[in-house]
């Protein structure tokens, strides 16, 4: 299947540009090269061999090796091959800063709720802006 350039934008943006198995950054111009430097493909996360359609919510980008490894095998079973642990493809940069905000606010509910029983407003203050901080730092996943 052939792929418009903006049918490859709209693939890496769902990543955040990274292979959605080993995580390893690609690069839109390397759409198709193998061996280059963040070479690509789109990947079926329901392989066609098993029923999974060339529609937008089925397609992922996989670098070259994650993609050969993969084979037709499931996006979960390639995913637990890979050994890193993580289970999930990652977060597009537009859900990256919706996490954040959302530990952000999160974080200083919390921090202010603390504040409250460590004693009235001032404590709610240190707690909101505790929260702000840990919220800040938390890390996406
Ligand atoms: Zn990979």
């Amino acid at each position: 299947m052939k792929y418009t350039i903006d049918q490859k934008r709209a693939i890496l943006q769902k990543t955040a540009s990274r292979c959605h198995i080993c995580w390893s950054r690609v690069y839109l111009k390397n759409h198709g090269l193998r061996g280059a430097r963040g070479g690509w493909e789109i990947d079926h996360s329901r392989p066609r061999a098993k029923g999974g359609r060339d529609h937008m919510n089925n397609l992922l980008a996989a670098c070259w090796g994650c993609n050969v490894d993969k084979g037709a095998a499931t996006t979960r079973t390639a995913r637990r091959r890979a050994g890193h642990g993580r289970t999930k493809a990652p977060l597009s940069k537009v859900k990256q800063t919706e996490r954040r905000v959302e530990n952000a606010v999160g974080a200083g509910l919390i921090g202010a709720v603390l504040g409250g029983l460590l004693g009235g407003p001032p404590g709610a203050a240190l707690g909101t802006g505790l929260g702000a901080i840990l919220g800040g730092s938390a890390e996406v996943e």
